[in-house]
């Protein structure tokens, strides 16, 4: 079996930065990594060695939950296997990001639905690839959230 990590390593068109290695070692687990601001507080994505918000250099990884919101989608029918489902996702910790719906057909992503971040192998050599999926329990994942904060 080939370890996500290497695949993404020797995948042609994936070149992974110092700065980025530890994003794609937590991918390769399932978890999604974004970084944070020690200085004004703010969470980013993706990940870079200055805050966007203030230009602090003092930021540091950190787990994210992986919930989010559908904030717009589209779909799209040409050039692709089957249907492809863009989302731009805002994930509760702030940052927004666009990565591939999976797991849904396209007649059942709604603006708004809860999703949770996932890797499946669909990057080059069956590198892991953020993707988003449906959240089965999204009220449940609303209270723990509610219940963090
Ligand atoms: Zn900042």
């Amino acid at each position: 079996m080939t370890d996500p990590a290497q695949a993404a390593a020797k995948a042609p068109g994936i070149i992974i930065q110092p700065d980025a290695a530890r994003y794609f070692e937590a991918a390769a687990s399932g978890v999604l990594m974004i970084k944070q601001c020690h200085a004004c507080g703010q969470a980013h994505f993706y990940p870079r060695q200055a805050c966007p918000f203030c230009s602090s250099q003092d930021t540091a990884w950190i787990e994210s939950s992986g919930s989010g919101t559908v904030y717009t989608y589209t779909v799209l029918r040409k050039g692709h296997p089957g249907p492809s489902i863009p989302v731009f996702i805002a994930l509760d910790e702030g940052p927004t990001l666009l990565a591939r719906m999976v797991g849904a057909e396209p007649e059942d992503v709604r603006i708004g639905m809860r999703v949770k971040a996932c890797f499946p192998p669909l990057g080059p050599n069956g590198a892991p690839l953020l993707a988003f999926a449906p959240d089965p329990n999204p009220d449940q994942t609303a209270r723990q959230d509610a219940m963090r904060s």
